[in-house]
């Protein structure tokens, strides 16, 4: 029988690292798929998903610009694509569209699995509102961290986000938005889910958020430190980018998809060491 079909829809899509990961995903776990990245027309989304699950696709991951539409067009949600605003994953049964948000997920498990990091009563600084943000915000609560700040550029976006983890069931942790000046004492995980590094920028934060034993995670990642792990590193962090995350985010949805959970840690080895292309 042939391959099971899966894609990766992106605009732009060219460096994705995506399909790679599956490709290993495939090979350790011996699942007969295949995974290819999509260019999708930044009008055309919704066309390219229901054309590919027409021609029998299984599945697909979303990522910039299409996870809010991929949430609009899902016959059902997980409850964390639901908490998240947004999805990241599809899964396709006779002609039902499933959807799935496992970024939250992936960025946990990196840094209370890989990492080693436990977040319990910790205090945790989270900057940028926006849809990363939003996706990490039920995951990280759901870990029972003492306090979560959350600061933007954007103060407005930060208070809307803390309003929603208010509706949450079961979650303990002090919430409280703040402005980049608003930002005071020291944290133990800074983690920044601002686009600034893509820009090359730092963010107007004190070097004295980073407290003893800090780790600063960047969502993005990059072969070099990034203007913001640059930043934590010279006030005395531990650092970690986001390439975690991403294998972890990819590992979520193969489970999903496939019902087999891969082994990551060589996974990361691997692209760390850009072993292979
Ligand atoms: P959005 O566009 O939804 O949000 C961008 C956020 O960054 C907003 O809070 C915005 O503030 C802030 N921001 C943008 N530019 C600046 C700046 N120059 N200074 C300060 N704040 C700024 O993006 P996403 O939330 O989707 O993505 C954020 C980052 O996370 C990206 O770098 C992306 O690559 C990364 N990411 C990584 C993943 C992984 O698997 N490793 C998965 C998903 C995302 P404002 O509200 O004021 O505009």
């Amino acid at each position: 029988s042939p391959l099971d079909q899966y894609l990766v829809f992106g605009n732009p899509i060219a460096h994705s690292k995506s399909p790679l990961i599956h490709r290993i995903f495939a090979d350790q776990t011996a699942q007969a798929l295949n995974y290819q990245k999509y260019l999708a027309p930044v009008d055309g989304f919704e066309n390219s998903v229901r054309r590919f699950m027409a021609e029998g696709g299984k599945g697909a991951n979303v990522t910039v610009p299409f996870k809010l539409e991929a949430f609009a067009l899902c016959d059902s949600l997980s409850q964390r694509a639901k908490c998240a605003g947004a999805v990241n994953t599809l899964r396709f049964l006779d002609g039902v569209i499933e959807g799935d948000n496992t970024d939250g997920a992936g960025l946990v498990r990196d840094i209370v699995v890989n990492a080693g990091f436990s977040l319990k009563d910790k205090r945790v600084l989270l900057l940028g509102a926006g849809g990363a943000s939003r996706g990490a915000l039920q995951p990280l609560l759901m870990q029972n961290p003492k306090e979560l700040v959350i600061a933007n550029r954007t103060l407005a976006k930060a208070q809307e986000l803390v309003q929603l983890a208010s509706s949450f069931e079961v979650i303990h942790t002090v919430c409280i938005a703040a402005s980049w000046e608003q930002i005071v004492g020291q944290f133990d995980l800074v983690i920044n889910a601002t686009s600034s590094s893509l820009q090359g920028e730092a963010l107007p934060i004190s070097g004295t958020v980073f407290g003893e034993n800090c780790l600063a995670y960047d969502m993005m990642y990059d072969a070099q430190l990034t203007p913001f792990l640059a930043f934590a590193k010279k006030a005395g962090a531990q650092v970690r980018d986001g390439l975690g995350m991403l294998i972890e985010q990819a590992a979520e949805a193969f489970y999903l998809w496939r019902g087999v959970r891969p082994e990551t840690t060589n996974v990361f080895k691997q692209l760390r060491e850009g072993a292979i292309e």
